[in-house]
This record gives structure tokens, C-alpha cells and sequence, in this order.
């Protein structure tokens, strides 16, 4: 028989909320996980009438969901050429315009009288490490051609004119990117589940899962609960309710820091007011509350204190941004995105009423929003878009030998790209040194056709050209245009 939870301190009216399961509750949907994913599957199921509880064994936002820079772009972590590999043209198109929609629907959702403070502004700027045009150029007509994305490409100067650096060169600038106070942003999607009527509990971690029969059953420390479908949203962290499928995630913990206010120093030299990405996906940074830097580098696979990582992201602002030099940091926080092997996200069902919605990566609040409107759609209207991700397969991602590979990778990634950077560097001052040594030599040879080329030894001493004539200068000829004669002793032949 169906139980129903009440709880004083669960009112649709926010507030700091934590309450933990403690009664038998049957449902239409469990979720497991209140992060970014499991919250947008929860809203999207309330808003059509489905009972949903939200099980969450720490609280809203503990992991990455409340500790991200707040991008939101289109696309994934798989680069666009690789999709289209992987699945084609026209299916790429499909999975790319999914993840616009679910960049659009955060939009929808952060509005300063939705979220109050969530400081919304537009615009990011991937920029590239090394010297890339013509790849540029082909990514540019990809996206704007084949999948209708705005973009613009900034030469080498605009780039460097707006972020005050010589280490990045071209840049591919979204207009239609935004960016938003992530910490408010999940605190805000909560609540709007809450009032649409999905009831949260934190504190309530799912011990165990039966998906067989039509009523699945979830065991939590303090309850059980009956739901005719779930929804693993626990990204790395799920654990023993599927260890199977939290296998096949690479858990990659992300540091990130906020500097002190460092006044107008930094407005001189980043003008660029949106976030920045660099092409390997090695640094993320915006600026926030006017003059303050969060930005995002390090990473482990495994948990390390946040706090360890400061001054790594100092140094690595210094050599971004060597006229800041060391900045003072005021917070380091962190979190882990689960990575698949394959770089797209998992989101469809695992087996009738059991679905799966985690590995987002770096790309998680698009990504997220997308499969949370994508499930609570197939579970209640029947929708079938979720197949497209079909191609992406539970692929198991190396466990404890993963971690030390995809470290490993990781590690050779940042090299890799350090030294690429620094040959493009290397390559671009040689070729400025070419252009003045060029310059120079350019210079030498038109004075050297001015001057009177030197006498051999013995030969005799050239006669002076007589200044021009005034019946020279009236017919017509410039004085300083030299006549035939003029040029005959020049060249020495007279
Ligand atoms: C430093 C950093 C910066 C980032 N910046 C950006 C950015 O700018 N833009 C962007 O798009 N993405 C960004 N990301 C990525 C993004 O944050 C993630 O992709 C996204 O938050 C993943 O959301 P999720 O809901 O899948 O997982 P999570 O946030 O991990 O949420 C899963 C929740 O499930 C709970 N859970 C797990 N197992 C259980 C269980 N058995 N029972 C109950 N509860 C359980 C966990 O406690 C957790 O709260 C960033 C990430 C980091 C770390």
C-alpha cells in the first residue's frame, strides 16, 4: 500500500532544505541524485504530473553540479569532427541541435526573476593554443554551415587585443554561449522542482536497486521506496545500486579557483567579459563580480583536497597572463565529472523503466538539461529521441588501470599542448624576426640603389652631376627626376 511522506520543513517554499527519507513511499519516478541531471528529470516529470521523489545521499549540488564555472554552450565533450565519424552527418546534426535545445533550456530556466542573482551575461570564446587557421576555417563553415550555429572567427589580433596574452592565437567566438552563477543555478533548479511538486530528500543515499517487475523497489538506510521507473542520475558516485554501470565512467576530479578582487588591473588587460576556453580543454576562466578571476585547470583521477591546487592555478595564470603575475586566491573548490570512453554522454534505458542519465564530462549544464527534458519526455510521453545516443554504448572505462591511463593521458595531453604552444610561439617570433630581418635587408638594397656603387681601384673618379638646368626644370621635368645623362655617370657608364 502506498505511503505518503509529509514533512514540516518540506514546503514548496525553499529555504535551506535538507530532509532525509525516513518513511515507505511509492511513486511514479525515482530519481537517484539531485544533481544537475537528476534535478532537470525531476522538474521536467513534475511539470507533466508525474510523483517524483529525488533521492540524494549528500545534498543538492555536493559534486560537480554545485562546484562548475557556469558556460553553457552547445555541443559535447566529443569533439564535432569525431561525431560525425562516429554516426554521421545527419545524425550528428540531430545530437548537435539536442544539445543547443538543452543550452536554450537553461536559458529559459535562468532568468533573473526565476533565480534572482544568477547574473547572466553572453558570449564565449574558444581560442586555440597554437597557430591553426586553416582548421579554423574548417570548424568555423562546420558549425555555422552544417549545424546552424552562430559563430565568429577572430584573428590572432583580436584575440590578443581582448584577453592581453601572446599564448593563444585564432579564437572561434559563440555569441549565443552564456554563462551563469552555477551554484545558484542548481539551488535555483531545485527549487523549481520543489514547486512543481517533486518532493527532495537529501541525506538519502540509494543502498541498493531491483529493477525487475513493473514496481521497482529502492532501498535507502531509512526506507524503501516503490517506483514504476528510476532514473540513476548519481554520475561517478552511484556506485552499489549499479557498480556495473558506474564502471564505465572515468571519474576525472576538476579543481577551479576565485581570485581576490585584483581591481582594475585585470580589466586592462582581459576585456573580454565572457568565458574562455583553450582548444585542449586544458584552462577555463571568466571573470566574475567585475574583477575577481575563477578559473579552472588541474585535474587527478583521484580525490584530492581542493585547497592543494591553489597555488598550481596561481602559477598557471601566471604563465597565461604574465602581467597579473601572482594573484591572491580566495577560494579553490572542485568536483568530479564522470568521463565515457567514447566522450558522449550516457542518457536511455538500461531495461524497461530503468534509465540512466550521467556522463556529461566538462559539457554537463547543456548536456544535463537536454537529457532531463529527454527522459522525463520518453518515460511519459513515449518519445524515442534518446535512441540517437543508442550508437554510445556502456563501454567499461579500465577501472583502477583506467584511472592510471587516463592520468597518464592527461598528463601527456598538457604537455603535448604546452609544447605545441610553445612551438607556435617559437615559430611566430621567428617568423616577426624573419619580417624585420626581411624589413632590414629590404631597406639595405633600396639604399644601396641610391647610393654610387663603389669605384674598383684605379678606376677613374666619376664626374659630379651638374644640378639641373633652369630650362630643365621649365620644360616640364621635375628637377629632382634625374636625366639620362645624370643617370649615365650614376651607373658609372659615362
Ligand atoms: C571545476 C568544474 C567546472 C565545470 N565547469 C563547467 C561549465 O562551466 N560548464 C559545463 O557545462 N559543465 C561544467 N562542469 C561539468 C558539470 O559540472 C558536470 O558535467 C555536471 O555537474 C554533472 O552533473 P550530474 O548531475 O551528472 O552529476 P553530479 O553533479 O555528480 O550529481 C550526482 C549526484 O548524485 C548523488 N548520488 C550518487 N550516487 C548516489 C546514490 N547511490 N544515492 C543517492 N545519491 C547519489 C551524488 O551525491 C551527486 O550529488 C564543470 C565541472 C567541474 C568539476
Amino acid at each position: 500500500m502506498p505511503e505518503t511522506f509529509s514533512s514540516a520543513t518540506n514546503s514548496p517554499d525553499d529555504g535551506p532544505f535538507r530532509s532525509r527519507l525516513s518513511f515507505d513511499l511509492d511513486v511514479d519516478i525515482c530519481v537517484v541524485g539531485a544533481g544537475l541531471a537528476g534535478l532537470t528529470v525531476a522538474l521536467e516529470a513534475a511539470r507533466r504530473g508525474a510523483s517524483v521523489a529525488v533521492l540524494e545521499g549528500r545534498h543538492v549540488g555536493w559534486n560537480a553540479s554545485g562546484h562548475q564555472l557556469g558556460t553553457v554552450m552547445p555541443g559535447y565533450s566529443l569533439p564535432i569532427s569525431d561525431l560525425i565519424e562516429r554516426v554521421g552527418i545527419e545524425d550528428a546534426r540531430e545530437l548537435w541541435a539536442l544539445s543547443k535545445e538543452g543550452a536554450d533550456y537553461v536559458r529559459a530556466a535562468a532568468t533573473e526573476e526565476a533565480m534572482p542573482g544568477i547574473a547572466l551575461t553572453e558570449g564565449a570564446l574558444e581560442v586555440s593554443n597554437v597557430d591553426a587557421g586553416e582548421t579554423l576555417i574548417s570548424r568555423l563553415q562546420t558549425l555555422s554551415e552544417d549545424f546552424e550555429t552562430e559563430v565568429e572567427g577572430w584573428q590572432v589580433d583580436r584575440v590578443r587585443d581582448q584577453l592581453g596574452t601572446a599564448h593563444y592565437f585564432h579564437g572561434i567566438y559563440y555569441p549565443r554561449a552564456f554563462q551563469i552563477d552555477g551554484r545558484k543555478y542548481i539551488h535555483g533548479l531545485a527549487a523549481q522542482a520543489r514547486r512543481a511538486g517533486a518532493r527532495i530528500f537529501e541525506d538519502t543515499p540509494v543502498v541498493s536497486i531491483d529493477p525487475s517487475g513493473i514496481r521497482k523497489r529502492i532501498v535507502t538506510p531509512s526506507a524503501r521506496l516503490r517506483a514504476s521507473y528510476i532514473v540513476l542520475a548519481g554520475n561517478v558516485h552511484l556506485g552499489a545500486p549499479l557498480r556495473r554501470l558506474s564502471e564505465t565512467l572515468l571519474p576525472v576530479w576538476r579543481y577551479a579557483a576565485v581570485t581576490e578582487p585584483l581591481g582594475e588591473r585585470l580589466g586592462e588587460v582581459i576585456t573580454f567579459r565572457g568565458s574562455v576556453a583553450d582548444s585542449d580543454g586544458i584552462d577555463h576562466f571568466r571573470i566574475i563580480d567585475g574583477d575577481r578571476l575563477m578559473w579552472a585547470s588541474p585535474e587527478t583521477t583521484w580525490e584530492a583536497r581542493p585547497r592543494r591546487f591553489a597555488a598550481v592555478i596561481q602559477r598557471r595564470i601566471a604563465t597565461i597572463f604574465p602581467s597579473l603575475g601572482k594573484v591572491p586566491i580566495s577560494d579553490v573548490f572542485g568536483g568530479a565529472v564522470g568521463v565515457t570512453v567514447h566522450g558522449m554522454p550516457q542518457i536511455g534505458q538500461l531495461r524497461k523503466g530503468l534509465w540512466v542519465a550521467s556522463g556529461f564530462g566538462r559539457h554537463g549544464l547543456n548536456t544535463s538539461a537536454m537529457a532531463g527534458q529527454i527522459i522525463a519526455r520518453s518515460i511519459l510521453w513515449g518519445e524515442d529521441r534518446w535512441k540517437l545516443f543508442s550508437p554510445f554504448e556502456l563501454v567499461w572505462a579500465g577501472g583502477a588501470t583506467g584511472r592510471v591511463a587516463g592520468h597518464l593521458i592527461g598528463l601527456w595531453g598538457r604537455g603535448h599542448s604546452a609544447a605545441a604552444g610553445a612551438l607556435a610561439r617559437y615559430r611566430e617570433g621567428a617568423r616577426v624576426r624573419e619580417r624585420v630581418r626581411e624589413a632590414r635587408l629590404a631597406e639595405a638594397n633600396r639604399q644601396a640603389g641610391t647610393r654610387p656603387p663603389r669605384r674598383p681601384p684605379g678606376a677613374p673618379r666619376p664626374v659630379r652631376p651638374q644640378p639641373p638646368r633652369p630650362a630643365e626644370a621649365r620644360d616640364g621635368r621635375m628637377p629632382d627626376v634625374p636625366s639620362q645623362e645624370s643617370e649615365k655617370i650614376r651607373d658609372g657608364s659615362v
